[in-house]
């Protein structure tokens, strides 16, 4: 019975996501066919929509790619890889979005780190999500530091540092959960993937924030499973 309980929760986490999935993108679809509909009626084009309904297409792709991403994380392609290199990938991946805020990106490994047993795809997706979300919260000419070292001899550890906006109490208290934004044009899965996917690889996460000072997330991963 323990099992079916588990079954039924899951179950139930799933057509939560799906009503919610279905609910996101109703709102641009109703924006996009608003502005098609506005076009037919008088009959003719215009540019002015078209950056409009091209957000709005891009909003519904972005949600479903997450939502996606977030169905896979059940199933772990597990190798032995060395997630310093992976962060390294990801981090040169985000560099020209943080160039154009003058923002920089540090950052600073311990020497000879162990190769993890993860899924690389899925870790690098953590670390993506995490740095992006540091970059938006970012002002100009801030500085995001990331680290890797080892903890224990079984732990890795990494932070990712920045010196942005940070969180007051009541946002912090509700990140990771489905759909929770603060941003316009967010949708409020990144974290709730990403802390997923940790607890997946038996990790954990930690954030700590201060409003005006900036915010870090400090992850720990077992080297094995
Ligand atoms: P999204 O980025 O689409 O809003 P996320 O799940 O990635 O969704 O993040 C949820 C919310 O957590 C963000 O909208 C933001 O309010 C807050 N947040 C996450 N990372 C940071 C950060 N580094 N600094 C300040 N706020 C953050
Ligand atoms: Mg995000």
């Amino acid at each position: 019975t323990q099992e079916r309980l588990r079954k039924a929760e899951t179950l139930n986490v799933v057509g939560e996501m799906a009503a919610g999935v279905a609910h996101e993108i109703r709102n641009p679809l109703t924006s996009l066919k608003g502005f098609v509909q506005l076009m037919q009626n008088e009959g003719q084009a215009h540019e002015a929509y078209y950056s409009i309904i091209l957000n709005e297409v891009d909003r519904i792709d972005h949600i479903i790619k997450e939502f996606l991403l977030l169905a896979k994380t059940d199933r772990q392609e597990v190798q032995k890889i060395s997630l310093v290199n992976t962060l390294k990938e990801t981090v040169s991946l985000l560099e020209t979005q943080a160039i154009l805020k003058n923002i920089t990106l540090d950052l600073v490994c311990e020497e000879d780190l162990p190769d993890s047993h993860c899924d690389p795809f899925q870790m690098k997706q953590v670390f993506i999500n995490l740095i992006k979300n540091a970059i938006e919260a970012s002002n100009t000419g801030g500085k995001i530091t990331i680290t890797a070292k080892r903890k224990d001899s079984k732990y890795i550890h990494f932070t990712f540092t920045d010196n942005g906006t940070g969180m007051p109490n009541k946002v912090l208290n509700r990140i990771g959960k489905p759909f929770y934004t603060t941003k316009e044009d967010g949708t409020g899965l990144g974290l709730m993937v990403s802390y997923k996917i940790i607890e997946n690889h038996k990790g954990t996460v930690d954030v700590s924030s201060e409003v005006g000072k900036g915010t870090t997330f400090e992850i720990s991963l077992p080297l094995s499973p």
